[in-house]
Formats: structure tokens, C-alpha cells, sequence
């Protein structure tokens, strides 16, 4: 009995926060939060549970959702499943096998009794049902949507750079946010936030280069503090910065401030300089270099954002080496076309290309698993880490601030704003405009509707594929890239698992 009962158990893994976990489950860590140049999707998308009694698990038959299978090795097979939130599961063989007695439709207490008559198999059952790998009989699974929670706004401190990337869609000029715009831009985004009920309001310092307005940043940032504190919502902070000026007197200020940081960083060296410069043609990574170190030696960790263009993806894998050595959460963010970038030639990447550099640097990270999760990270706008149907949150739960006051739904179209902070409610405006960008549900776009990744992709950024198409409803240009490698991506979540969570 006991080599039977050690062969069933433990053996489940996963990595999600909102499962119940019990003695024979493994966890793995996955919160850290990664922070790119994006609003987040918005977070009140979620699959509808079906309702169980206790008694169900002995009289309904259960049967097997549409899953995602791999296996992993002799003893593990990934399981993954495009409808549920567990998100990757590891299985070992026995527990496998118990899954696969539900290939036909049949209750718990028959599968275990009739095929796998073991102590701790009805149990194991019942696991394989809470995380979605079963499900009850005729259940068609469908995420509904919720009241988002946090509302996202871009504040676009300055229109000044001190670099020069090919890639930025931004008419830079040397406008920057006075304190008293930025004041009013505070009080709107809390005023949209009370008025449509959200529990978290998350603001992005950004530009051009933010920190060349640090101290508007900072007593902006305990203003917004004080209005969360007022009105008892949770707050969060980022800076988004090239890395390039960071003084000690700055480092100092941020840690103090609770806020976040978010670093662009393309390549190593010479990858970098070609693709971030200074006006004058030189390069900037020996400045982010040392703003690492400082930041490194100050105790904070900022997330790194790596855009990938044509130009940089020989250098991809080494960028992404180099950030893993470094222990940095980081993003990998695919080029987006946009107007100013228009004359260079050189950024758009072939699919070929970019996934070859893609499975380079995938490889990578096998031979360096970081201890959380990627899968919220490295596949462009694509989050396998949460279901969602909006790649972002344009138009549901994301405000774009620009210096002056005028309110955009994305940071590539602030310079066609909306709205302004002077009205009651700038984010009833932006939901309710139809005129500019355009976000439609996954669901609504040709293409997608019947992809197993829907709820994970989503479409792709619908600014890009607008730009691409000429349509929003339907799918990204780079679709048959992110379908290549999501298979991938969850292969490394569960060799992950496996390295940390057993
Ligand atoms: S863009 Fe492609 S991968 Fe993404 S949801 Fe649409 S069809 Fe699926
Ligand atoms: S539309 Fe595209 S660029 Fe704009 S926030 Fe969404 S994903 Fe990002």
C-alpha cells in the first residue's frame, strides 16, 4: 500500500495564488510584479467556477476540459488549461493516468475505484477537479467579466529625452508637467477612480524621460498619496525611465518614496548603444550599467523593459543572460510600428528571425530559471500568467495624462487626446469615445475566436494591428509568432516548478 500511495502523491504542482493548497501539493513563488511602458489588462476578467457540492464529487461524472498537455520528461507531463486560472500544473505518471480515465466522461468514485484502486486517489481526484483539469460533464466554460479593480493612468511628466531611440513614436519638445497641472491630473484620475469603484489606482511617471522632472514626480507622488489615503484606495507608483541619470540624491529620494521602477535596457553594450543613444550618436548602456550598480548597492530592484527590433535580436540572448545574472525581473517587449519610426528601416523583425532569437534566448533562461514566474512577461503583450480578453486596458481602465492636461487612451496616441483633467470624469469620456483607438474583446476579433490562447494573447495591441490592418477586430500581425512560442513559455513555467516547487 504504501510504494502504491507514495507513487500518487505528491504529485501536483502549480503556481497560482488563489488555489487552496493542502499537504501533498507543491507551490512555487510567482508574485513579483513586472512593470512594463503598458496599461495592464484590465483585472475583472475571470472564469466563472462551477458551482460543487461535497456530495457531487461522488455522483456527477466529470470529464476532460480542452487542455494543453505536454510531457515534460519520464515522470512529468505539463498540463495546462486555456479556460481555467490555475494556470501550469506538473502531473506525474499515476496521477496522469488517473486523468486519463476521464477521457470518457465518468464520476470520481469510478475512476479511482475501477482503474486506480488506491489510497489517496479520491482525494487526487478531487485536486484535479479544483484545478480545472476536470471538469463536470457538458460544462462549457466561460470567463465572464467583472468590475476591474485598478485604474492605470500614464502621467506624462515631460515631453523631454535625453536620448534618441529609432523605435520612440514621441514629437519630443522640452515641455515639461508644472506641479500645478500635475496637481489637477492627480485630482481626475482619483476622481474617475472613486466615481467607477475602483479598489487600486496605479500611476505611471513616464515622458520622455521622467526622472528629468524628478521633482515634480516626487511631490506629485505624495500628493496621489494623499488622496489614496483620503479616499482608501491602494496605490502604486512606477517610474518608467532610460536608466541614464540616476544621482545618488535620486536613488535616495525613490527609495524613500516608495516608488517602482521600470528600466529600458535593449542589449548589452554595444547592442544597446545602437539602439539607445544620446542626441549626439553615443551610447547609453554604460550609464544604465551604472545606475544598475547603484540601485544594486541601494537595495532596489527595478524591473527591466527590453524592447526587441530587428537591430538587437542577434544580442537577445546575451541581454537576457545578462539580466538573469543579475537577478532583475525583466519583460521582453516586441517593436511596435509607429509614425516617427516609420523611416527606419531596420527595426521590423521577420517571424522567422524573431523567433529563432526568440528560442535562443528561451534557452537561456532554461540554463538560469529565475524563482518566479515568466509567464506574465516574456511574450510581448501576451500574459499566460492571468486570463483576460483586452490585451491592455485602453479604453476600460487606462488614462494617458500628457504635460499639459490633456487626456489620450494610449501613450502612442497622446498627441490625440480626448479629453481633458478639467472634466468630472476623464475615464467616462475615454470608455465612451469611438472615434479613436479602438480595444474589442478577444472574442471579437477575426481570428481569435476559436484560438485555444485567446484568453491568454488576446489579440495583441490593437494600436499595432490597427496600424498593420487598418482594423482593431482582428488579429495581431504577429500572431503566428506568439503561437509558436507559447507552447515554449509554458515549458519553462514547468521545468520552474519543477526546480523550485519540489
Ligand atoms: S492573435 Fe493569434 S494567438 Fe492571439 S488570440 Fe488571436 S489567433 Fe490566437
Ligand atoms: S494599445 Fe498597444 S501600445 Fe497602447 S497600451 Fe494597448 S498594448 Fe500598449
Amino acid at each position: 500500500m504504501s510504494d502504491n500511495t507514495s507513487r500518487i502523491r505528491p504529485f501536483l504542482i502549480f503556481a497560482k495564488k488563489n488555489i487552496d493548497t493542502s499537504s501533498d501539493m507543491g507551490r512555487a513563488s510567482s508574485s513579483v510584479t513586472i512593470h512594463d511602458d503598458c496599461a495592464c489588462p484590465d483585472d475583472g476578467f475571470a472564469p466563472m467556477p462551477a458551482t460543487l457540492h461535497p456530495g457531487d464529487f461522488f455522483n456527477k461524472r466529470f470529464s476532460l476540459p480542452q487542455l494543453h498537455q505536454e510531457q515534460l520528461d519520464d515522470t512529468h507531463a505539463l498540463l495546462f488549461n486555456p479556460h481555467g486560472q490555475t494556470g501550469v500544473v506538473l502531473l506525474n505518471q499515476a496521477s496522469l493516468e488517473l486523468l486519463n480515465q476521464f477521457q470518457t466522461p465518468r464520476t470520481l468514485t469510478d475512476a479511482v475505484l475501477t482503474n486506480c484502486d488506491l489510497p489517496g486517489g479520491l482525494a487526487a481526484a478531487q485536486q484535479l477537479v479544483q484545478l480545472g483539469l476536470l471538469q463536470p460533464e457538458g460544462l462549457v466554460p466561460q470567463p465572464q467579466r467583472g468590475q476591474p479593480q485598478t485604474l492605470t493612468a500614464w502621467l506624462h511628466v515631460t515631453n523631454a529625452c535625453n536620448l534618441r531611440c529609432p523605435y520612440c513614436y514621441l514629437h519630443k519638445t522640452p515641455d515639461q508637467m508644472e506641479l500645478a497641472h500635475g496637481r489637477f491630473a492627480i485630482e481626475a484620475i482619483f476622481r474617475s477612480a472613486t466615481n467607477n469603484n475602483f479598489r487600486r489606482v496605479k500611476i505611471k511617471y513616464a515622458g520622455g524621460e521622467a526622472t528629468l522632472n524628478m521633482k515634480t514626480v516626487l511631490a506629485l507622488h505624495r500628493y496621489a498619496q494623499e488622496l489614496a489615503d483620503l479616499h482608501e484606495l491602494e496605490l502604486t507608483g512606477v517610474i518608467l525611465s532610460n536608466g541614464v541619470a540616476f544621482s545618488a540624491r535620486i536613488i535616495e529620494a525613490i527609495e524613500q518614496s516608495g516608488l517602482r521602477l521600470m528600466i529600458s535596457l535593449d542589449g548589452v553594450g554595444e547592442v544597446h548603444d545602437a539602439q539607445r543613444h544620446f542626441a549626439n550618436g553615443a551610447g547609453s548602456f554604460a550609464h544604465v550599467e551604472r545606475t544598475l550598480d547603484r540601485l544594486q548597492v541601494a537595495g532596489l530592484t527595478p524591473t527591466i523593459s527590453i524592447t526587441v527590433t530587428n537591430r538587437t535580436l542577434h544580442g537577445l540572448a546575451d541581454t537576457v543572460r545578462y539580466v538573469l545574472k543579475r537577478k532583475l525581473p525583466f519583460s521582453l517587449n516586441f517593436f511596435r510600428e509607429n509614425e516617427c519610426a516609420a523611416p527606419v528601416a531596420d527595426l521590423p523583425f521577420s517571424e522567422k528571425t524573431i523567433i529563432e532569437a526568440m528560442e535562443e534566448a528561451f534557452a537561456v533562461i532554461e540554463s538560469d530559471l529565475p524563482r518566479h514566474s515568466l509567464l506574465g512577461a516574456i511574450i510581448d503583450r501576451a500574459r499566460l500568467d492571468t486570463l483576460h480578453d483586452r490585451p491592455c486596458g485602453v479604453g476600460q481602465n487606462y488614462l494617458v495624462i500628457d504635460q499639459n492636461g490633456q487626456v489620450a487612451k494610449c501613450q502612442m496616441e497622446i498627441e490625440q487626446p480626448i479629453t481633458d483633467v478639467r472634466v468630472h470624469d476623464p475615464l467616462a469620456a475615454v470608455r465612451a469615445d469611438t472615434i479613436h483607438l479602438q480595444n474589442p474583446s478577444v472574442d471579437e476579433k477575426e481570428g481569435c475566436r476559436s484560438c485555444h490562447w485567446r484568453y491568454w494573447c488576446a489579440g495583441g495591441c490593437p494600436a499595432l494591428t490597427y496600424r498593420a490592418t487598418g482594423r482593431f477586430d482582428v488579429k495581431s500581425p504577429n500572431c503566428n509568432i506568439y503561437k509558436s512560442l507559447f507552447p515554449a513559455v509554458l515549458r519553462l513555467e514547468a521545468l520552474r516548478l519543477l526546480k523550485y516547487a519540489v
